[in-house]
């Protein structure tokens, strides 16, 4: 044995590594932050020091990088997307527009291509506006504007632009209930619309042929708003609910049904409504019928302690009972 070697040879390791180990504890959690503090004495553990103190130097270079590197795609990517929104949008409304005033004109075979191109085109506008959406969403800075928005407007506008889809499907949008007035509230109208259009399209999509959807709003407790939208669809399989709110998931029998689809909507919608201090949740009885509840608050968490007048709530009550969208 070498003669400047200590006779506990244990402890000596322990406490030359000793200042190692709050190093490696961040590091596995992917914090880098913290230096190494290179020891003063040029034993056999300087080079140990010096070694793991370049790695951290390396790995935050490659973190800071990183970063920039996915800052840059995450910007081409909704730059991107908001230039292909615009004619996409154009696009849509032209056929939707020949097919409902030339429907009797048209001849079978071409009608049944522009119905084939009008429905690409709803599919590429929703992968867009959910891609969108969820990258403001993950960056934490969604360009939300709120301001006192009429959910049962917003609800009959949802429904107004569903019916063609709905009519494809062969799926009846029925009522909008209201159970009481409803108020209005404090929200980003376009995200609120974007929520309830998703949940809309969903349960058109995953009906049965000759199915119904309808709505409910209530509102609750003076503070809340809440919306209820059932179909009488295929259902969600026990084994998949947990799931159903994770990003990219896709049901199984709802894959089979309606084999495009991201798997991005209900995720954004959780991401939304949560972030205003609401909730989401649903009740199903699988093959017969779903419902999505949507729980909004009238003033939401973001914006309580805000000075404005309560009065404003007051003003936007709705008629009860509301019984078509249509009308
Ligand atoms: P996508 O509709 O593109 O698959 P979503 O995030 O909107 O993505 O929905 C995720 C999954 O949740 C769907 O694939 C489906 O399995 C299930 N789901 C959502 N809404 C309903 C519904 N109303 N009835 C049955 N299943 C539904």
């Amino acid at each position: 044995m070498r003669k400047n070697i200590p006779r506990d040879y244990k402890a000596y390791v322990r406490q030359k590594l000793g200042a190692l180990t709050p190093i490696f504890a961040k590091a596995s959690v992917g914090d880098f932050a913290s230096d190494v503090g290179i020891p003063d004495e040029h034993d056999e553990f300087m080079g140990l020091y010096v070694g793991v103190q370049k790695m951290i130097v390396v790995i935050r270079k490659q973190i800071v990088q990183l970063s920039h590197e996915s800052a840059t795609k995450t910007e081409f990517l909704m730059l991107a997307a908001h230039q292909l929104r615009t004619p996409l949008t154009a696009i849509r409304w032209s056929l939707e527009t020949l097919l409902e005033e030339y429907k009797a004109k048209l001849p079978k075979d071409i009608k049944e291509r522009i119905t084939e191109i009008y429905r690409s085109s709803l599919q590429m506008i929703e992968l867009i506006n959910d891609l969108l959406n969820i990258t403001q969403f993950e960056r934490g800075e969604p360009e939300t504007t709120f301001r006192l928005v009429d959910p049962l407007d917003i609800t009959r506008r949802v429904f107004d632009e569903a019916i063609l889809f709905a009519k494809e499907k062969a799926v009846t949008l029925k009522n909008i209930v209201c159970k009481n007035e409803i108020p209005k509230i404090m929200t980003d109208p376009k995200y609120l619309h974007e929520a309830i259009s998703n949940l809309v399209s969903n349960a058109i999509k995953y009906n049965k042929t000759g199915g119904s959807v309808c709505i409910e709003l209530e509102h609750m407790n003076h503070r809340k708003v809440t919306l209820c939208i059932k179909d009488t669809g295929i259902g969600i399989p026990k084994k998949e609910r947990k799931k159903i709110f994770t990003r990219f998931f896709r049901g199984t029998h709802a894959a089979l049904k309606e084999p495009e689809g991201t798997g991005l909507g209900l995720f954004f919608v959780k991401a939304f409504v949560e972030s205003t201090g609401g909730r989401i949740w649903f009740e199903c009885e699988e093959n017969k019928e779903t419902r999505f509840y949507l729980e909004l608050l009238v003033v939401p968490k973001k914006h309580t302690g805000v000075s404005w007048s309560g009065q404003n709530i007051i003003h936007g009550v709705n008629s009860i009972h509301e019984k078509s969208p249509h009308h």
